[in-house]
């Protein structure tokens, strides 16, 4: 996993063109091109909906192999609580633990821990930032990328602090530094996250495993091993977890990244709501619905409410109080602001810029605007911008060029009707 700064990749011989992807990306990140679909990796967020909508599976995914992990006897994995889910009857975490062991781990870490105790250790956050209003909890990656890149005013009320994925490669690392950290993950943002973190200068993870590919090693370990019932429970983030995690707060939650991007354009929610928590997730139902899991969110959420019917305590009262300790001593804070992302400029120089910006505004002047996207681009304002960015011809309009043709095919006509030249000098 080298040398890349999104996770999301294209298969040339797969993609068809189609536009799918283009229409659904909701930072405008796509264009087809000659026919094949290309990101720009400015305004790419990697939530994976090009993934989710490519009829041609066209999309995938960069991430670790199990097997090219080098030194695995060192190496912990990260169990998300909604790996649980993927099993009508969720095994036991000892269980989990033998068969990452089996792999060549050296073991196996339930961040059920974690995530039962994150909404409180971010109740406590808020108090001592002194913010009432408007929080944003940092968990989900995509959402954090499309503040950067859409909505930057807005990255002032991200709260200053890690996510649970974060906090638990921390805790091993704060013990041994020389520990390597695996994340069994749903999501190609939290892949993108571990070379190309937000709020930290470099992720303690060092390996993220999709869990699709997982799952199928475990449902067949656990078809042969006796799992025996999970006696510790499962706490999800699975779209309203800090609703109901914290029911004192006024809690917005909103799930689906291109739903998240039109509530947060409103006038209503912009002004006049202000709820004290704005719970964000990419993926509808939260994690439950990230790109890479193995079975579908409708699955998933029906597996959780029925594990959910006896919820049970996890982390015990030292463990609470040496996460407290840790909360204290600031192991927990974002050491930097989450900065907005410089996406396409028209220019460097303010003067050319406006020049630019005039250009594009003429250019959308003689495009139909009906967004068709037969020109690859997923709006005639974005099209127009391509055209000035020297991205595009204006001719790869098909309405354009049909006005240019017709033109020209009249000019021709014209010609044609002059006949031979006139005998001026007979
Ligand atoms: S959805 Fe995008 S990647 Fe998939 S075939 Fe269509 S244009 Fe290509
Ligand atoms: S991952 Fe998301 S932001 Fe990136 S190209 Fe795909 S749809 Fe667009």
């Amino acid at each position: 996993m080298k040398g890349y700064m999104h996770s999301i990749t294209i298969e040339d011989d797969l993609c068809k063109g189609c536009t799918h992807c283009v229409r659904n990306c909701p930072t405008e990140a796509i264009r087809v091109v000659d026919g094949k679909a290309r990101i720009l990796p400015i305004r790419c967020i990697d939530c994976g909906e090009c993934i989710r909508v490519c009829p041609y599976k066209a999309r995938g995914v960069i991430f670790d192999h199990i097997s090219s992990i080098p030194e695995r006897d060192n190496v912990v994995v990260l169990i998300p609580p909604v790996f649980y889910l993927h099993f009508d009857t969720p095994p036991a975490f000892a269980t989990v633990n033998k068969f990452i062991k089996s792999l060549g781990f050296k073991a196996a870490y339930d961040m059920s821990l974690i995530f039962e105790s994150y909404p409180k250790l971010l109740h406590l956050h808020m108090d001592k930032a002194g913010k009432k209003k408007g929080f944003i909890p940092p968990v989900c990656p995509s959402v954090l990328r499309l503040l950067t890149v859409s909505f930057p005013n807005l990255l002032s009320n991200v709260a200053m602090f890690d996510s649970p994925w974060e906090i638990s490669a921390g805790l091993f690392k704060k013990k041994d530094n020389k520990i390597k950290v695996a994340l069994l993950t749903t999501c190609p943002a939290q892949i993108t996250s571990i070379k190309f973190p937000l709020g930290i200068d470099s992720s303690r993870l060092d390996y993220a495993i999709p869990m699709n590919h997982f799952y199928h090693l475990a449902r067949r370990y656990f078809e042969k091993t006796p799992s025996g019932d999970l006696s510790e429970g499962i706490i999800a983030c699975c779209g309203e977890w800090f609703s109901e995690a914290i029911p004192e707060k006024d809690i917005l939650s909103l799930c689906s990244i291109n739903r998240i991007k039109d509530a947060l354009h409103e006038e209503e929610i912009k002004h006049n709501l202000s709820p004290d928590i704005i719970e964000l997730w990419a993926c509808d139902y939260g994690c439950a619905g990230g790109i890479l899991n193995a079975l579908s969110p409708v699955v998933l959420m029906q597996y959780f409410r029925r594990a959910r019917k006896s919820p049970k305590t996890l982390v015990s009262d030292e463990r609470r109080e040496e996460l407290i300790n840790d909360f204290n001593i600031g192991l927990f804070d974002l050491k930097k602001q989450i900065t907005e992302r410089p996406v396409l400029k028209l220019d460097e120089e303010m003067e050319v810029s406006l020049r630019k910006f005039e250009q594009l505004e003429h250019i959308l002047d003689t495009l139909p605007g009906i967004d068709c996207g037969a020109c690859g681009a997923p709006t005639c304002r974005a099209f127009a911008e391509d055209v000035v960015l020297g991205w595009s011809y204006i001719t790869d309009c098909i309405f354009v060029l049909k006005d240019k043709l017709k033109k020209l095919a009249e000019e021709v006509a014209d010609l044609s009707r002059l006949g031979p030249s006139p005998q001026r000098f007979k």
